[in-house]
C-alpha cells in the first residue's frame, strides 16, 4: 500500500478558473484499489470526485469514476467494488485526478487535506447484474416520477427503499436521477420490472443550476465553467440520444445551485415546472415556463418529486413522497424508449399525486404537446377532460395570461368552448379552491421537519392558488 497526501489552500480567487480544482496523482501498474479520504476547514464546502487517466476536456465521455458532492468524506474504487456513486472495475495505470468542487468558499482561505492510498492485493473483477429491458403493453395513460435520488448520491435511503416506495404508490415508472453520477444505472436497470419500469438518469448538478438528463448510456460531464457550456452540453446530450431538462428554476436561498442562473438554451427538451410540494415556490418555475413559451420554445412540461428517500416505510408527509407530483404520459406501450418519446413532446400532464386529478386538453383535435395549423382569425374549438377534480377550478392560460376559468362540478367533467386564438399556445390547470386550512396544515408539517425553504412564509404560500394539475400546451400555428 502506498499513501500520498495532497494539501493546499484555496481562496475565492480560485473561482476565476472555474469551480473545479483538479489534483493529479499517479496510479502505478498493478493497482487494484484506490481509497480517498479528505477534510477541509469549517465554514467552507468542498465536494469530492474522482477521474481516471481517460478524462478529457469538457464535455468528456470517458474517465468518470465517481462523484459524492459533500455527502462522504471517504470513498474507494476497486476492481471488485466501489462506494455507491463511484465506479469499480478495471484500474488502469496513469495520471488520475481527485477533483474538489468549490461549492462554498468563505472569506478566509480554505485548507484541504486529501489522502490517497493505492493497493495492489489480488482482487477479481466483479460481475455486474444484468439490465432488464421491460415493455408494458398499452395504449393507456402511464404515471410516474421523473426525478428521485438514492444513496448513490446524497440520499440516505437505498435504491431498494426508493423502488419499494414507488411501487407502494402504484407508479408505472420511476426515473432515478442521482447527482452527477451513473453508479446507480446498472443496479436500477436490473430492478426494472413490468410493475415499475426504471428510467435511469443523471441530475447534472452545477453550482448555478441543475438539469436532468435521461436516455444517455454512461456519464454526462457536469463541469460547466464557461459561457456557452450549457449549449455545448445540450448538444452533446442530443448527440448521445438523450434529453435535457432544466430543473426547479426558482428562488432557493438555502440550496447551492438549485435556482437556474445559466441562460436557458433554445434547444432544451424538457422543463421541470413542478418540483416537490407546490408550496416550494413552484409558481416561479411556472412563470418562467410561460416566458419560454412566449419566446417560441416548446419544452415538455414535467414534474418531479426530487425525493431524497430517508427509508421505507416512509414516515414523512405525503407531499414529500415519491410520486408527489406525478407526471403522466399517454403511450402505445411503456418502456424506456417510449418514455423518452413522451418526454420529447408527447401527450403529457402533471398532477399532485398518483390519484390525479387527471387532465387532458385538445384544440381542434390536436392533443397536448402537438401543434394545430389553423387559418388566422378563426375561433378554435377547445375541449378538456378532468377526472377527480370536483370542487376545483379549471383555468386556461395563453400567451396573454388567463383565457378562461370554470368551476369543476363533478368527478368527471368535460369543458368545451370556442377560443378566438390570440397566441401561439394554450395550456390548462386545475386549481384548488378554499383549501387554506389544508395548505396551512401541509406548511406546518413541513416546517416541523425543517423542510420549509429559508424565507418562505405561510402568507407567501397562501397568496398563490395551489395547482392540482398542469397540462402541457397545445401549440397554435396561424396560417395567413
Ligand atoms: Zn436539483
Ligand atoms: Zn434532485
Amino acid at each position: 500500500m502506498t499513501t500520498v497526501v495532497l494539501e493546499g489552500a484555496v481562496t475565492r480567487d480560485a473561482l476565476d478558473n472555474g469551480p473545479y480544482l483538479a489534483l493529479p496523482f499517479e496510479v502505478p501498474a498493478g493497482t487494484t484499489r484506490i481509497d480517498v479520504t479528505y477534510r477541509f476547514d469549517d465554514g467552507h464546502i468542498l465536494d469530492l470526485g474522482l477521474f481516471d487517466a481517460r478524462i478529457a476536456s469538457f464535455p468528456s465521455r470517458e474517465g468518470f469514476r465517481g462523484w459524492s458532492g459533500s455527502a462522504r468524506r471517504q470513498v474507494f474504487v476497486a476492481r471488485d467494488g466501489a462506494t455507491p456513486g463511484y465506479l469499480g472495475g478495471a484500474i488502469d495505470a496513469g495520471t488520475w485526478q481527485v477533483v474538489l468542487g468549490l461549492a462554498k468558499l468563505g472569506p478566509t482561505p480554505c485548507h484541504y487535506h486529501v489522502e490517497i492510498t493505492t493497493d495492489s492485493a489480488p482482487r477479481a473483477q466483479g460481475a455486474e447484474p444484468r439490465p432488464r429491458s421491460v415493455t408494458v403493453p398499452g395504449p393507456r395513460w402511464f404515471r410516474g416520477d421523473l426525478h428521485s435520488h438514492s444513496y448513490y448520491s446524497d440520499a440516505r435511503g437505498s435504491l431498494d427503499d426508493l423502488l419499494a416506495a414507488a411501487r407502494a404508490r402504484h407508479l408505472d415508472f420511476l426515473a432515478v436521477t442521482d447527482h452527477n453520477t451513473v453508479g446507480h444505472h446498472v443496479p436500477a436497470r436490473a430492478a426494472s420490472s413490468s410493475d415499475l419500469v426504471i428510467l435511469p438518469g443523471e441530475e447534472v448538478t452545477t453550482y448555478r443550476g441543475h438539469a436532468n438528463v435521461w436516455g444517455v448510456t454512461g456519464w454526462v460531464d457536469f463541469r460547466i465553467t464557461r459561457p456557452g457550456d450549457v449549449e455545448r452540453l445540450v448538444e452533446h446530450v442530443h448527440r448521445r440520444g438523450g434529453l435535457f431538462a432544466v430543473n426547479h428554476p426558482r428562488h432557493s436561498p438555502n440550496c447551492i445551485g438549485c435556482d437556474w442562473e445559466h441562460p436557458i438554451p433554445d434547444t432544451i427538451d424538457v422543463f421541470e415546472a413542478w418540483n416537490g410540494p407546490w408550496a416550494y415556490r413552484n409558481w416561479e418555475a411556472l412563470e418562467r415556463y410561460d416566458a419560454l413559451l412566449r419566446r417560441g420554445l416548446r419544452p415538455t412540461l414535467v414534474g418531479g418529486s426530487d425525493r431524497h428517500q430517508p427509508g421505507w416505510p416512509d414516515t414523512d408527509p405525503e407531499s414529500l413522497w415519491v410520486g408527489s407530483p406525478t407526471t403522466w404520459f399517454h403511450l402505445d406501450a411503456l418502456s424506456e424508449a417510449t418514455l423518452l418519446q413522451g418526454l420529447a413532446g408527447g401527450r403529457a400532464f402533471v398532477s399532485e399525486g398518483p390519484q390525479g386529478p387527471r387532465l387532458d386538453l385538445e384544440v381542434e383535435g390536436a392533443g397536448m404537446g402537438s401543434a394545430v395549423h389553423v387559418p388566422a382569425g378563426r375561433a378554435l374549438q377547445v375541449t378538456s377532460d378532468v377526472e377527480g377534480g370536483a370542487g376545483s377550478t379549471l383555468r386556461y392560460v395563453g400567451a396573454h395570461g388567463v383565457v378562461r376559468e370554470v368551476p369543476i362540478p363533478g368527478e368527471r367533467f368535460t369543458d368545451r368552448f370556442a377560443w378566438p386564438a390570440d397566441g401561439p399556445f394554450l395550456r390548462a390547470e386545475v386549481l384548488a379552491v378554499g383549501d387554506e386550512a389544508a395548505v396551512t396544515e401541509q406548511y406546518e408539517a413541513l416546517r416541523a421537519l425543517g423542510k420549509v425553504p429559508h424565507g418562505l412564509s405561510l402568507d407567501e404560500v397562501l397568496g398563490r392558488p395551489r395547482r392540482r394539475a398542469l397540462s402541457n400546451p397545445v401549440y397554435i400555428r396561424a396560417e395567413t
